[in-house]
This record gives C-alpha cells, sequence and structure tokens, in this order.
C-alpha cells in the first residue's frame, strides 16, 4: 500500500488516502508561487548536474530569492519533499539516503534513480 503524503510540507500523512494536507496547518498554508518555483529550481539545478550528483537545499533557495533565501530554508526543504513523493529526487544525509519525513540536520537532494523505468 502506498504512503500518502502531504501535499504542502510532503510529509507521510497518517490520514484517509482523500485528505491531502497532514495538519491544518498545512491546509491553511496550502501552496504559493515560490514552492513552485522552488521546485522548479531543484529540477533546474539537478538537471545541469552529472547523475548522481547532490546539491544543496540553499542553492535552490538561493537561486529563488538571492537576498532573502535564509526565509526559504524550510519552504525548499518542504518542495524537496514533495519531490520525494512525486518520485523526482531523493534526499541523502551523510551519503545515505534518509526518510524526508523524520529527517533532521543538514541534508542534500539528488535526482532519483531510475528503478524499474529506463532513462
Ligand atoms: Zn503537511
Amino acid at each position: 500500500m502506498e504512503a500518502t503524503s502531504c501535499a504542502v510540507c510532503g510529509r507521510r500523512t497518517e490520514g484517509p488516502d482523500t485528505d491531502r494536507f497532514c495538519c491544518a496547518e498545512c491546509r491553511e498554508r496550502g501552496l504559493r508561487q515560490v514552492d513552485r518555483d522552488l521546485e522548479d529550481a531543484i529540477t533546474d539545478l539537478l538537471a545541469q548536474r552529472r547523475a548522481g550528483a547532490t546539491i544543496c537545499p540553499s542553492e535552490a533557495a538561493r537561486r529563488v530569492a538571492p537576498d532573502g533565501w535564509r526565509d526559504l530554508m524550510e519552504p525548499v526543504r518542504m518542495a524537496a519533499r514533495r519531490l520525494v513523493a512525486a518520485g523526482a529526487v531523493e534526499i541523502v544525509a551523510g551519503g545515505a539516503v534518509v526518510d524526508p519525513s523524520t529527517a533532521r540536520g543538514p541534508v542534500r537532494i539528488r535526482r532519483a534513480r531510475p528503478h524499474d523505468r529506463g532513462g
């Protein structure tokens, strides 16, 4: 059975499959243009790197907001989690793939390995 993940923060949700949010806070917050921009920044940056290379979440944040990127550090982690849920990227720490719902501390992002799908 596939786990559902929050449409906003990307964390696993325990609620029914029809509930796209993990909590009232996420439901209230919703997704903003900057959240889409952060997802695009992550995928663009990774597309420019060789396969298996990682980026720091701050690189995507700086790309979206060169001056206010520090405010985007949590939103960029949320964007990374959504991309993990979509199967597009993996979050790694210390060279190992970590669970994005529970990862703490500095993490990096890389393209997901093309498991059983070619390319
Ligand atoms: Zn959430």
